[in-house]
């Protein structure tokens, strides 16, 4: 593994909570050799480097003679820290100035300023975590709803690496044992059983293909399910997703410091994220208006998961939203067939739609929303999902899993035919490449840096 420009033998300090969040307590993460040696020296109270790992401490960090604050200092002694460094946790007042002086201190006593994910980065370097499960760290951070929780947490105990570990292991001794074939040479000597090999290539190869399979649901669930709002202008497109948005805002509005923006064009069924795509284009009637607009419409069609597809009764007859339904259904994709304005339609009226199966909703009158609701989950079908479930959620692990079963592929035709051990060695050890990809049992510092550095500072 080449990570030489990445370990670093510098004691590193950041701020761990949310900078510039509101509440009485910040959290200073440091980490290194020296990070009990540095915070000791500013620390008044017990002697920090003669306390036991795991223990808690109170006192004042000071500069001089000045009191900077009253903290508690939780001390976590090597291996026994994330990092599996010497770490301390300094919970200061959550005072920006206070902040910034201790972290100025800090860094005056020996510290540097960690970089983003640096903390993270360092686990995974010292092998307290693997690169999936560092990943992982990330998504649960940035989990907002029951579904995504629970598939990082899956994923950050391990769940998905382990198995993956295993396998890789029984590869890598078949690997060893094609290679001393090669020793020989010309001698004709078979010492990898071939038929044992095939069957662990196929327990592999299926193996794979359910993980890359669970990629379309893990998606969903980690980032939400695409859906589009489609039909005619003025069938109350809008309307309807006002209608579905502002039931969840007067909830999620009660909550402080929740960020408008991120949940403007979310709603939350159930655990089960479901994201509008181009809801702004939508309220644009004009734009839809024009033959462009309706092309554009058919393109966000086509990223959705799933459509929820409009019509107005009182503008639409029977034989046009036949029309329409069978359009929609050439894209493939599931759709809610939806008669809205159902407030103008007599009773009576509704028989002739009923061919559609479609579900009566009013958006402007909020008739029918939660039958909506049910529907669209029904639809994405995740109910049922088992969340403990191994599950891939992340493009890049999703990409290395294909190129393991590409390469799989030719180790099981190299089976079957004349190919020599050279090569057969080869594709095995590209499979065993890819895999040890999604762990970073094979990595590079390209790789490392991209993925850490989108990371939060302080992680
Ligand atoms: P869009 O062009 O599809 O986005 O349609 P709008 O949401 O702008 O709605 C067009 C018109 O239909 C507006 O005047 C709405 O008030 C009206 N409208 C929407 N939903 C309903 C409904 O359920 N019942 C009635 N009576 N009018 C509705």
């Amino acid at each position: 593994m080449s990570t030489n420009g990445l370990i670093s033998q510098d004691t590193i300090v950041a701020l761990a909570t949310s900078p510039g969040a509101q509440g009485a307590i910040a959290v200073i993460r440091v980490s290194g050799n020296e990070a009990i040696n540095i915070v000791n020296g500013v620390f008044k109270g017990k002697d920090l480097t003669a306390q036991d790992s795991h223990t808690i401490h109170f006192g004042t960090i000071r500069e001089g003679e000045e009191i900077l604050d009253e903290v508690l200092v939780s001390l976590f002694v090597a291996p026994n820290s994330y990092t599996k460094e010497n770490s301390v946790e300094i919970s200061t007042h959550n005072s920006k100035y206070i902040i910034e002086r201790i972290i100025n201190l800090l860094i005056k006593k020996g510290a540097r300023a960690a970089r983003a994910g640096e903390f993270t980065l360092r686990a995974f370097l010292n092998g307290g975590l693997d690169l999936s499960q560092a990943e992982a760290v990330a998504d649960l951070i940035a989990s907002n709803s029951a579904a995504s929780h629970q598939v990082a947490m899956q994923q950050m105990r391990g769940g998905f690496s382990n198995q993956l570990k295993q396998l890789r292991e029984d590869l890598v001794h078949f690997a060893s044992l094609i290679e001393l074939e090669l020793d020989f040479g010309e001698e004709d000597v078979e010492f990898a059983n071939r038929d044992q090999l095939k069957s662990l290539i196929q327990k592999i190869y299926t193996v794979i293909g359910k993980l890359i399979q669970s990629f379309e649901q893990g998606n969903v669930l980690k980032n939400g399910v695409p859906v589009v709002i489609a039909g005619k202008p003025n069938v109350g497109k809008s309307t309807l997703l006002n209608a579905l948005l502002n039931e969840e805002r007067a909830i999620v509005s009660d909550i402080a410091g929740t960020t408008r923006d991120t949940i403007e064009d979310e709603i939350n069924i159930h655990g089960v994220t479901f994201r509008f795509i181009d809801t702004a284009g939508l309220r644009d009637t004009e734009d839809v208006i024009e033959a462009k607009g309706v092309e554009r419409t058919r393109e966000k069609m086509k990223q959705a998961r799933l459509i929820i597809y409009l019509f107005d009764p009182t503008q639409d007859n029977i034989a046009v939203v036949q029309q329409q339904i069978s359009e929609v259904r050439d894209l493939n994709i599931p759709f809610v067939t939806i008669i809205n304005k159902s407030d103008l339609l007599a009773e009576g009226d509704r028989a002739e739609y009923n061919v559609l199966n479609p579900l009566y909703i009013s958006a402007k009158k909020q008739l029918g929303i939660d039958e909506l609701k049910e529907e669209l989950l029904n639809q994405v079908n995740l109910s049922n999902i088992n969340t403990d479930d191994v599950m891939v959620t992340n493009i890049r692990h999703v990409e290395a899993l294909q190129l393991t079963q590409a390469a799989l592929e030719r180790v099981l035709y190299g089976i079957d035919n004349p190919v020599t051990s050279d090569f057969l060695a080869m594709d095995i050890r590209q499979s065993l490449h890819h895999l040890g990809e999604i762990t970073g049992t094979v990595t590079t510092d390209d790789l490392l840096e991209n993925i850490f550095s989108k990371f939060c500072i302080g992680k």
